[in-house]
């Protein structure tokens, strides 16, 4: 091969190589910048849509005819919960107080005996107050004394986020919401068993669901019968 084609090609695949790690590049750029998509209208431009309308009827033809009935109705309804879980600050305002907004959206901490639940001794479900997602149940709450509920673990371990965090002069490990990210308070290694730990929980961060007496209803049918 002579030596001016070898150069041709190093430059040709030099030039690819570039123009593909600035398409690779590009899209995370942009959506991380929250000023140039503000400013640019919600809808996309005409063309761009119309690619859009004639590209997703294939694909649903094709997804319809590969997958069962089944996914068809899961994707949707997945989809469709995490739209309408609230992006800016200004949408979490809208369905949260401001005690709420300020302990889940801005890692603030409610004073502690002020909340509505660190005394709360119902058995039921405690819920995530941005989200309504299950975090803890009454099964693993126990008095800490601290003022704030605690809990010895969470519902499942997914359903909540564990990360350092060394804010105000002190290593502690915050704890979030792993489906919305909202703060919901701190865990301390001084718990009881069977774990050892403390989840410190605001209040502000969580909704409480009294369990329904269900086991009532058994014992009420059988003393019937006899
Ligand atoms: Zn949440």
């Amino acid at each position: 091969m002579p030596r001016w084609s070898m150069m041709v090609l190093c430059t040709i695949s030099t030039f690819v190589g570039l123009l593909a790690g600035c398409g690779e590049a590009k899209p995370p750029q942009v959506s991380s910048e929250p000023k140039p998509a503000a400013e640019r209208p919600a809808e996309p431009p005409a063309s761009q849509a119309a690619a859009a309308q004639s590209a997703s009827p294939e694909a649903a033809k094709t997804a319809a005819s590969a997958e069962p009935a089944k996914t068809e109705t899961q994707e949707p309804a997945a989809m469709s919960e995490k739209r309408d879980l609230p992006k800016t600050d200004d949408e979490w305002r809208k369905i949260l107080t401001k005690e709420q907004f300020y302990v889940t959206r801005q890692k603030g901490t409610e004073r502690p005996w002020t909340g509505a639940y660190w005394n709360n001794h119902k058995a039921g479900t405690y819920r995530c107050v941005c989200c309504g997602e299950e975090l803890f149940t009454s099964d693993s709450k126990f008095d800490s004394g601290c003022g704030w509920p605690s809990y010895t673990k969470p519902t499942k371990d997914a359903a909540v986020k564990e990360t350092e965090d060394r804010s105000h002069g002190m290593v502690r490990t915050e704890v979030t919401c792993t489906k919305c990210g909202a703060h919901l308070g701190h865990v301390f290694d001084d718990g009881p068993e069977p774990t050892g730990l403390r989840y410190c929980i605001n209040s502000a961060s969580l909704t409480f669901e009294e369990r329904a007496k269900k086991p009532a209803e058994p014992k009420e049918e059988k003393d019937a019968k006899k």
